[in-house]
């Protein structure tokens, strides 16, 4: 099915709806975009990996910051980079900042970039890797159905959320801390304000 430039979703929307859907809406509805140390040093990693270039590395092509896009699935972004090995598989690799660990978020934005691989060059992408700056580890992702399907999933509630224009309600939990928009989100005070409507909490002892 195609779809209309209103209707496509970046591959950077996937992993923000996977972290926060609000913090999705916060940065693609209502265009808030706050730095923080953890944005910072992403975002410094990102310029390296965003200069188009074409290398060899130990007899595999790598293309870094490749377009990609998808027309059967409205989808449109970049990756980090692309591995095009001697024996013909094709493996995306994101660099973040951190250490290792299992990120959902991190996962499902990388199985969206193998489906725009799979539909722009015509081979099977059965798994790619996320590299992670601190600790320096390489972890491997199959794209499993469950992930693949997963993905697809979180691109229709984005596709949602983009035709409502509406932000979802905060979520005010062990994420907030480290998300880059804590300040522009304010969970705490409005998950307050909504438990106490006419703002009659109890008065402070004198
Ligand atoms: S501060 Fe919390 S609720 Fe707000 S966008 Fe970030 S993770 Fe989501």
């Amino acid at each position: 099915m195609p779809y209309s430039d209103d209707d496509t979703v970046l591959l950077s929307a996937i992993e923000h709806y996977a972290y926060c859907p609000r913090q999705f809406a916060l940065i693609h509805i209502e265009q808030v975009y706050e730095e923080n140390v953890f944005t910072v040093q992403g975002s410094g990693l990102h310029e390296r990996a965003d200069e188009p270039l074409t290398t060899w590395e130990e007899g595999k092509r790598v293309e870094r910051a490749l377009p990609l896009w998808s027309e059967e699935h409205g989808l449109q972004g970049k990756a980090d980079t692309v591995e095009f090995l001697p024996d013909g598989r094709v493996r995306p690799v994101e660099y973040k900042r951190g250490s290792r660990g299992t990120k959902r978020h991190d996962d499902l934005q990388l199985c969206a970039q193998a489906l725009c691989l799979e539909e722009m060059l015509g081979v099977p992408v059965p798994a790619g890797a996320v590299f992670y700056h601190a600790s320096r580890h390489c972890r491997e992702v199959a794209f499993t159905e469950e992930l693949r399907a997963d993905a697809l999933r979180a691109v229709g509630e984005i596709r949602e959320l983009l035709r409502a224009g509406r932000t979802p309600p905060p979520a005010n939990d062990a994420r907030c801390p480290n998300c880059s928009l804590v300040q522009a989100c304010l969970p705490g005070a409005i998950c307050a304000a909504a438990a106490d409507p006419d703002g009659e909490g109890e008065e402070a002892d004198p």
